[in-house]
């Protein structure tokens, strides 16, 4: 296309983005492609915004870009800033590696670490959009490329066109599939039990502001606070060989939680112990795909690079895709989404395949039987000490807004 052509097709009308899912990913990336000055609506299939209960950490490199997209009071007033992250021996609760977070992670990176109940986090995200551009209740089931724009059509019989659009609808993504074939995730060995406790019930731990992980054989648990610190939240995760839903549901209880954590540390039971009810979850999880995009549809978040919830990562990578897919897309310009479609992939690839494969490895690390190879991990932990938030500046640092590198 020659310049002025180009030029001509920059300055058209902004193109008219369909995002579907309003998960995390998909809310964050709606908000990002709005603010770009996009034309953007979101299909959700839920007849509300939901999240399961439970909390999640987010890291300076999610948390910045969802300041910068204006929602730094309501992060402020909902999450809480754990002071450090603790490693802890299953059965003894001896140390074996501390890391400050906060403040440190803001003077370093620019944004603090939170963590924060997922319904609030998604009402955070939520109030930063306009609601009457969230379609509820419109449960994607086909889509067609019809060149210059995309058709797709729901179960509720509405049918909508779009000039990009953007499957951002989980590990069972319809997009997805009808990009590129069924393909069912596989069962990743692991359930958690999961768990809320109001604070008042375990005041006698005097418990610090912060993140503790407990690792043991086969199983590992993580606590930390959420909802303005008035609750902590509780994973724990247990191997297994088999997930049969009917045969898992009914042990969602917290006896079967605290038979599942036999043995371990007063302190970890105390907690379970401490909670009305417990869910579990059984994790899925895909091999990473080599492309996320065809013409003018592609993919973000668990939709096309679900990840093992061992680096704490899944949803600040949804995050960060948004921010990349905004900018490339600016960078871009009308002339040719597709073009953009394939530098938005070419940039996040490298990085969230790295990470699917650490949290995979993170799952070995964390669950090694007591023995030489944990006596090692063990020694390697204590040699780094109060490990600084600094070791992982690759991940906290990094700018997802920042495409100049591959759109160049
Ligand atoms: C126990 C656990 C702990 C975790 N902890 C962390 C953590 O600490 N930090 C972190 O960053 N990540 C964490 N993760 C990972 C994180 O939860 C996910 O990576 C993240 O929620 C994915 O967001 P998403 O928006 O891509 O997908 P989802 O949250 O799955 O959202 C998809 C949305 O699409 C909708 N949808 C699905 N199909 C359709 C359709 N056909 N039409 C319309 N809508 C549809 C769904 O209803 C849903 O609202 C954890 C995960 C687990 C399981």
């Amino acid at each position: 296309m020659n310049e002025k052509v180009a030029a001509a097709a920059r300055t058209k009308l902004p193109l008219g983005i369909a995002v579907i899912g309003g998960g995390i990913g998909g809310l964050t990336a709606a908000l990002s492609l709005r603010q770009a000055g996009f034309t953007v609506d979101v299909y959700e299939q839920a007849p509300e915004l939901t999240q399961i209960g439970g909390g999640i950490n987010m890291g300076p490199n999610a948390v910045r870009i969802l300041r910068r997209l204006g929602l730094a009071a309501g992060l402020d007033r909902e999450g809480v800033r754990p002071l450090s992250t603790h490693q802890r021996r299953w059965q003894d609760g001896r140390t074996l590696q501390r890391a400050p977070l906060n403040p440190l992670c803001e003077e370093l990176y620019g944004a603090p670490h939170i963590t924060i109940h997922r319904a609030d986090l998604l009402d955070v995200i939520a109030s930063g959009f306009p609601i009457e551009r969230i379609h509820l209740g419109h449960r994607l089931t086909g889509l067609e490329d019809k060149g210059g724009g995309i058709e797709a059509w729901f179960e509720n019989g509405a049918r909508i066109t779009a000039d990009i659009l953007v499957g951002a609808d989980g590990i069972n993504s319809t997009v997805r599939a009808a990009l590129f074939g069924e393909q069912a995730p596989v069962f990743a060995g692991c359930v958690a039990y999961r768990g809320l406790v109001p604070v008042e019930r375990i005041a006698d731990l005097a418990l610090e502001t912060g993140n503790q992980s407990w690792v043991g054989p086969g199983a590992h648990l993580v606590h930390y606070p959420v909802s303005r610190g008035r609750l902590l939240n509780f994973v724990g995760w247990t191997e297994h060989d088999e997930w049969n839903r009917e045969d898992w549901t009914d042990r969602a209880t917290v006896a079967r939680a605290l038979a599942a954590f036999e043995g371990w540390h007063p302190q970890v039971r105390r907690i379970i112990s401490a909670a009305d009810t417990c869910f579990i979850w059984a994790l899925f999880d895909r091999d990473p795909l080599p492309s996320w995009s065809l013409g003018r549809t592609t993919l973000l978040g668990d939709a096309c690079h679900p990840m093992y919830p061992f680096m704490g990562q899944g949803a600040a990578q949804a995050i960060e895709d948004g921010a990349a897919l905004a900018g490339c897309l600016v960078a871009g310009g009308n002339a040719d989404p597709a073009e953009s479609l394939r530098r938005y992939e070419r940039l996040r690839l490298p990085r969230v395949t790295r990470l699917q494969d650490m949290s995979r490895a993170n799952k070995t690390r964390f669950h090694m039987r007591d023995g030489p190879a944990q006596e090692a991990r063990d020694a390697e932990w204590a040699r780094a000490a109060d490990r600084s938030p600094d070791a992982l500046r690759w991940l906290y640092d990094y700018d997802a807004a920042q495409v100049e590198a591959v759109v160049a």
